[in-house]
């Protein structure tokens, strides 16, 4: 599967946004790694594609033929014997490594900053073993979405993994784990981390461990692979993971809602889950965003679950109780969600006419989210250039929700001489934004992120965010990667002024 084009390609030689402090890999660990039988490449051009993602500050720089940073070489092993060789010869050598799979994370993870070798896992794409008794799939980490959702549709009666990200076309197994990342079905099918049952991971030092995988809700010592979801390639590199699956459910019912305010369909949510209730999509738009998606001047809701028929029919009966107070839309408005919710190419033109774009998620406590969202929405209004900052809420769960923020803003005048306008003064715009959103998101006790991750981007907020345990985060990392390699400058660790 190719990944699309974001921009232009990089044909530029401007400089790099990060200072990697590398000098070159020696020719020596050069042959090492070709002797791996990895693919290993260091054209500048291969090496610049890959040292970027989705993070807009990447994309900013892209656009501008110039490099956020750039590896030293790219290397692509097919199995986890390669990948075990690889970073062996890394942690010989103290060489950085950055995992990377299809480079959608939107936080800069995938960014090499210290340069050294890019580890792309795409090659690692099996699907292992389907077990249709106990409902697992054994998959290498390289696999993308759709790749997966086919291999499992096409097996026996059918099969899902029930993970729909937006990026869904752009992502992999392991990104969506070292990310723990969120499919838009989360309220029903949970989210990565729920789906894991055992990983294989190749560690720092290029040995391997198999995590959990032998049998459900096992009680042996502290849950292993927990530890590596989430690390965002801080820890090790995840080969392949053992997930749970579902039978492809025999019924889907769609209801749409309008309310007067974003607050009363939050608290219709809340009660809706209070209940009992577990609609694979239960997601709520503020005005701005109805308006803009559907054309509808209230608070819009979309609900649609699938499942066992007589589930689906309780589990509607709920939802249409407790949303007796708002106006029912017509369902078709879910249908013009299903349709467009993967289709991101808006995004291109906003940027090409120098507008930042960017998108905040976080995770909180039901209690808080009518608070938080007031105080998120005016931090972002406040800052100069903000042309409009709206909300919804894309993932529910008995205690509380994922809001997701979206921020537009222009600072700088666009000449014809000059394409790609000030990308300084929208690089402080954008971490105006980002300080002041996410100040606002501790000051009420919510997480930073539901499931985007900390990246580069959020790496100077976690040390606070996670408060004691930030501690604790610190010591796995020296304890597993005392020398640094696996993957620089990500979740805090290490030098924390990188960004
Ligand atoms: C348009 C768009 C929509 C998106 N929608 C969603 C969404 O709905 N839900 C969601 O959760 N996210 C979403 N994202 C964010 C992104 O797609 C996810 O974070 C995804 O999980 C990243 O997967 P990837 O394979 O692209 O990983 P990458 O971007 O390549 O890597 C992400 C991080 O994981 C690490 N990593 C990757 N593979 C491995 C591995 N095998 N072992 C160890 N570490 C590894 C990398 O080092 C990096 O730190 C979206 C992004 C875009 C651009």
């Amino acid at each position: 599967m190719t990944e699309p084009t974001l921009v232009s390609p990089l044909d530029g030689d401007a400089g790099e946004r990060f200072d990697t402090g590398s000098n070159g890999l020696s020719p020596a660990l050069l042959a090492t790694l070709r002797a791996t039988g990895a693919e290993v490449t260091d054209d500048r051009t291969v090496r610049q594609e890959a040292s970027r993602d989705w993070w807009p500050v990447s994309i900013g720089w892209a656009a501008q033929g110039r490099v956020t940073a750039l590896a030293d070489v790219v290397v692509r092993p097919a199995s986890l014997e390669q990948v075990a060789a690889v970073v062996a010869a890394c942690h010989e050598t103290r060489t950085p490594i950055t995992p990377a799979g299809g480079r959608s994370g939107v936080n800069g993870g995938s960014v090499p900053v210290k340069g050294g070798v890019l580890l792309d896992l795409t090659a690692l794409d099996r699907i292992v073993s389907i077990d249709e008794t106990s409902l697992t799939v054994t998959v290498e980490a390289g696999v993308f979405g759709p790749d997966l959702e086919r291999q499992l549709a096409a097996t026996g009666s059918g099969y899902t993994l029930g993970h729909w990200p937006q990026s869904m076309d752009l992502s992999t197994v392991g990104g969506w784990l070292a990310c723990r990342g969120a499919g838009q079905y989360s309220t029903r099918y949970g989210k990565i981390e729920d789906m894991v049952r055992g990983l294989t991971v190749v560690l720092p030092d290029g040995s391997a461990v198999t995590t959990e995988g032998t049998g459900p809700r096992a009680a042996t010592g502290p849950n292993l692979s927990q530890l590596f979801v989430g690390a965002e390639g801080t820890l090790g590199v995840i080969t392949s993971a053992t997930l749970a699956i579902h039978p492809i459910p025999a019924a889907e019912q769609r209801l749409a809602f309008g309310f007067r305010t974003f607050d009363d369909g939050l608290e219709a949510c809340r009660r809706i889950l209070r209940r009992g209730a577990t609609p694979a999509v239960l997601r709520l738009y503020d005005e701005i965003e109805s308006e803009r998606n559907f054309g509808v001047t209230s608070c819009v809701l979309i609900v649609l679950d699938e499942a066992d028929p007589a589930l689906v029919e309780a589990t509607m009966a709920i939802v249409s109780d407790e949303t007796s107070e708002a106006e029912a839309l017509d369902p078709d408005v879910v249908e013009r969600w299903l349709s467009h919710r993967n289709d991101v190419s808006s995004l291109a033109p906003l940027w090409q006419a120098k507008y930042v774009v960017e998108t905040i998620e976080m995770a909180g406590p039901w209690a808080a989210l009518p608070g938080v969202c007031t105080q998120v929405l005016g931090a972002l209004r406040s800052i100069e250039g903000t042309v409009v900052a709206s909300v919804h809420q894309s993932h529910a769960y008995t205690d509380g929700a994922c809001l997701y923020f979206t921020f537009v803003g222009r600072v700088s005048e666009r000449s014809s001489e000059e394409p790609y306008g000030d990308l300084d003064a929208e690089e402080t715009y954008y971490r105006a934004c980002w300080d002041a959103a996410t100040a606002a998101i501790d000051a009420a006790g919510c997480a930073i992120s539901h499931h985007h991750g900390i990246g580069l981007n959020r790496a100077r907020f976690l040390p606070h965010a996670l408060g004691s345990s930030f501690a604790l985060l610190e010591l796995l990392k020296e304890a597993i990667d005392p020398q640094a390699i696996m993957n620089p400058g990500k979740l805090g660790l290490g030098e924390r002024s990188i960004w």
